[in-house]
């Protein structure tokens, strides 16, 4: 009897923003998670995360699950030199002790930048790469917020991204690249994967997957792969908050044994990328604007504070909208601010006392003063909850830390955390037993990420072009690694005839 194969599990995952001043270490990872052998089983398997799907794919086809390393931290600041030696070190020292493996599945982000090394995924895939050889399938997925670069290409057998934002689909990708190393290992498939780097970046507000344009970008791509031997495509999105050689959108093709046809695929699909780029210019308004709009109407309104965009990277403080909302008297509203030390006087106070806080506005001068208000706490708790639906991120325990709830005039409700935790799920609201149909206006600090959570629960979603180091206009965006001419940093960008880059 053949004897059953070995697949090591590894991940490394971060979205950096490398215009956040902050840098994230090592102790962001262990708040979040950073694991290594059986503890990943336990902690992910049963999750909605790819991880998940990687165990879940391998042992549908009998394959043997060896969980190596996983660490993954919220949205923040590029990695910090130290840290990321740790992690990376650590990942490998795991690796070598693994014993024999057949291949590896890999969970890198896509938009990890450190310190010593600007594409930190692609430099932790090469390293994996030159420690297991050329030979062994290394099949890594990836979130579509990835700024591609030639060098994860190289490195991997094949890239698989998830096809939704928000991220509803993490676990079957992950199901998705084990059911392919299935077939690498059991049929001797041989892949090969191409991609091509058009240049331009799909702006933010545009990257929901579910709607036009972007929706009938996935339909063309997909008409446009239905070809025989074409085993999976990918669109990468991007990440403009990282300012890197490879910020940008891309698409990836992966074929059996064709690298002219991936090639082919792959330059097809970033040809009608191309073509749509004036499509992908975001439509928001300003505070005001959208305020006065919705002055008289009875609707639920989500209002999205892009630029204090938390899932990225942003500081989780930013009170512009606060004002707003407090100057017109729109409430029952509710709005989630990261403010330990608002959280710490609350506490001191205890529950039903009434005092005097300044809330917010903390972090920087981006994100607006801090908001004084007179509150009563009405709620203080741990701030820990769960998600069991399938939601951004894959995130299923969440810790935001010690945790107040404060009431202020009028009608204004804030949960006042002492972690920056990204609004992925609706949970978030219910800390402290709140009802979220309680509320008219929903404030979410995010752009797509959080309408899987909130948007099923809002008769209108409004996209607010607020300042801050996530501002949705990407032009604002001092980069200066960033390809040049590209759409729509030079409105003007043309995209001469080049070739992809290739990976047999
Ligand atoms: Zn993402």
């Amino acid at each position: 009897m053949p004897k059953r194969p070995r697949v090591g599990i590894l991940a490394l995952l971060q979205e950096s923003n490398t215009f956040l001043s902050g840098r994230t270490t090592r102790r962001h990872f262990e708040e979040d998670l950073l694991l290594r052998g059986e503890a990943i089983r336990q902690q992910m398997a049963a999750s909605q995360h790819e991880v998940a799907g990687f165990f879940a794919g391998l042992a549908q086809a009998d394959i043997e699950a060896v969980p190596l390393f996983v660490a993954r931290a919220y949205p923040h600041g590029v990695i910090e030199a130290a840290s990321f030696d740790f992690l990376l070190e650590s990942l490998l020292r795991e690796l070598e002790a693994a014993g024999p493996l057949d291949g590896i599945l890999a969970a890198p982000h896509g938009a990890t930048v450190a310190e010593q090394a600007p594409d930190a995924d692609g430099h932790w895939l090469r390293r994996v790469r030159e420690k297991i050889g050329p030979d062994l399938p290394l099949i890594a997925t990836l979130d579509p917020h990835a700024n591609l670069s030639p060098e994860m290409v190289a490195a991997t057998t094949a890239l698989i991204a998830y096809n939704t934002n928000p991220h509803l689909d993490q676990r079957q990708t992950g199901e998705k690249a084990a059911a392919l190393m299935a077939r690498v290992l059991r049929e001797n498939l041989r892949l090969t994967q191409a991609a091509a780097f058009p240049p331009m970046a799909i702006n933010i507000q545009r990257q929901r997957t579910d709607l036009p344009p972007l929706s009938h970008l996935y339909t063309a791509a997909t008409a446009l792969c239905a070809r025989p031997g074409v085993i999976s495509h990918s669109l990468l999105l991007g990440f403009p908050y990282a300012d890197v050689a490879e910020m940008g959108s891309a698409a990836l093709v992966v074929t059996e044994d064709n690298i002219a046809l991936a090639q082919q695929c792959a330059q097809q699909i970033a040809r009608e990328m191309w073509q749509m780029r004036r499509e992908f210019e975001p439509v928001f308004p300003s505070i005001d604007t959208a305020l006065d709009a919705i002055q008289t109407t009875d609707e639920r309104i989500l209002l999205l504070d892009m630029g204090d965009n938390v899932g990225g990277g942003s500081p989780a403080d930013g009170t512009h909208v606060l004002h707003a909302l407090a100057q017109r008297r729109l409430g029952p509203a509710w709005i989630c601010l990261y403010d330990p030390a608002a959280v710490h006087a609350a506490e001191a106070a205890g529950v039903g006392a009434t005092l005097n806080l300044r809330l917010g506005g903390q972090t920087d001068a981006l994100h607006g003063a801090p908001f004084e208000a007179e509150v009563r706490v009405e709620h203080l708790c741990d701030g820990r909850f769960r998600e069991s639906e399938a939601r951004h991120g894959g995130f299923s325990e969440f810790d935001q830390g010690r945790t107040a709830i404060v009431r202020t005039a009028p009608d204004l409700t804030l949960t006042l955390t002492s972690r920056r935790v990204p609004p992925f799920s609706l949970q978030q609201v219910r800390v402290g037993g709140l009802n979220p149909h309680s509320f008219r206006i929903l404030v979410a600090k995010g752009v797509i990420a959080p309408l899987a959570a909130y948007g099923p629960l809002c008769d209108r979603i409004i996209h607010l072009n607020t300042p801050g180091v996530t501002c949705a206009d990407m032009r604002q965006l001092p980069h200066q690694q960033r390809r040049r001419p590209m759409f729509p940093f030079e409105k003007d960008a043309a995209w001469p005839d080049v070739e992809p880059q290739l990976q047999a």
